[in-house]
């Protein structure tokens, strides 16, 4: 069994960090991807407890009195969380970890658990990423505009990450972030 290990992995909405999760966790057979609370709506297709855990303001204050949040932060009009509990039981399994979350929470999760591997996954241009938020259709243009704003914001914590990922070409951000994920499980052995 491989010791446990918390990756943490950023990039602007749009920048493919879904899909390149997606991939992880269909090759890396120890993989566990977070599954967060948030204040947001659902969008279509999204499910309590796979998507994410979907709650009311007051829900999320009382996860915070409780302390049951590893890290949170507020991003656009809503809160987003990672759940400590499931994250720590996962870890003490062996199992790589996959906390896919914003940079504010991202840098709280570093403070708390300094042997954490953050990595960013940036868009090959602002551009492009701004097509693929326009292609997804689910975001109105108010939206689409605050996130793009929040993404130059974004990028420009990318040098505090551990490794930073172009994600040009799926399968070779796939491949690059299999073989650094596997670098490290390896090493702390
Ligand atoms: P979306 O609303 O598009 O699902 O997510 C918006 C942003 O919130 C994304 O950058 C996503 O990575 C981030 N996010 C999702 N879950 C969490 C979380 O638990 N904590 C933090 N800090 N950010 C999160």
């Amino acid at each position: 069994m491989r010791h446990g290990n918390l990756f943490v992995i950023s990039g602007p909405s749009g920048a493919g960090k879904g899909t390149l999760v997606a991939q992880l966790l269909s090759e890396l057979p120890d993989a566990w991807l977070s599954v967060s609370a948030t204040t947001r709506k659902p969008r279509p297709g999204e499910e309590h407890g796979k998507h994410y855990f979907f709650v009311s303001d007051e829900e999320f204050d009382d996860l915070i009195a409780s302390d049951g949040l590893l890290e949170w932060a507020q991003y656009g009009s809503n809160r987003y969380g990672t759940p400590r509990a499931s994250v720590e039981e996962h870890m003490a399994l062996g199992q790589q970890v996959l906390l896919e979350i914003e940079v504010q929470g991202a840098f709280q999760v570093k403070e708390k658990i300094p042997s954490a591997c953050l990595i960013f996954i940036e868009p090959p241009s602002l551009e492009e990423l701004e097509n693929r938020l326009r292609g997804r259709g689910t975001e109105n243009e108010e939206v689409i505009q605050e996130r793009m704003r929040t993404a130059r914001v974004e990028l420009s914590h990318k040098m505090e990450y551990d490794i930073q990922l172009v994600n040009d070409s799926l399968p070779e951000a796939t491949r690059q972030l299999l073989d650094f994920i596997n670098q490290k499980a390896e090493q702390a052995q």
